[in-house]
């Protein structure tokens, strides 16, 4: 089983429960619509990796996430992660009303900082990403259609988080594809103040 790590510990997370189209300038920049109702989606365990990898026969695409790992049901430690997307792939799984595990829940689409603690409100987070040195993305969870602890609600409401479970909030405008040899740098902040960060190169 993969694990991550939370506050010195590893932990085993049973699955990755993740929420799409929850930033308006996302959802502007791939032209969909603006969901009725919170989308949610999940990976397996067996999609965590330490290390991003772009080669393969489908392109890979960057989203970055505030993410946070579930103990006794609550929001317990924050991290920066990629959920990282075969987009053409998810697009033509879409148009034929497919499932959309072949696009997001492949072996290595769940990459992680290290998880820690936070004693601010979820929704004053903010995240950061950096590839070769450029901000391709930055926004902060008070720009969430679906908040944080609205997230933890809703998905709760019909699935048992269990402890060491991951929680993926979406992504901001700003994703790409990733290239093998690109030099990414994940951060969640609280007021100016980095909480996690990490850097990864991708394979
Ligand atoms: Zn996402």
């Amino acid at each position: 089983m993969q694990t991550v790590c939370y506050d010195g510990m590893e932990i085993i997370p049973s699955k990755i429960v993740c929420v799409g189209r929850n930033y308006v300038g996302h959802i502007e920049e791939l032209g969909n619509e603006v969901p009725s109702q919170m989308i949610v989606f999940s990976k397996p365990n067996s999609a965590i990796t330490d290390a991003p990898a772009a080669a393969g026969p489908d392109d890979v695409h960057y989203e970055g996430e505030i993410c946070f790992l579930c103990m006794k049901q609550e929001l317990a430690g924050v991290a920066f992660g990629l959920d990282l997307t075969k987009r053409e792939l998810q697009d033509k799984l879409r148009e034929k009303g497919l499932p959309g595990e072949r696009a997001k829940a492949f072996d290595g689409s769940a990459v992680f900082s290290e998880f820690v603690n936070f004693d601010c409100a979820a929704h004053e987070l903010s995240l950061e990403l950096s590839i070769n040195d450029t901000l391709v993305q930055a926004a902060g969870a008070a720009m969430m259609i679906h908040p944080p602890e609205m997230i933890l609600r809703e998905v709760t409401s019909f699935m048992t988080l269990n402890d060491g479970d991951i929680l993926m909030t979406g992504t901001p405008a700003g994703v790409g594809k990733l290239t093998s040899g690109d030099r990414l740098h994940g951060s969640v902040s609280h007021g100016g103040n980095v909480l996690a960060s990490k850097w990864w190169t991708a394979t």
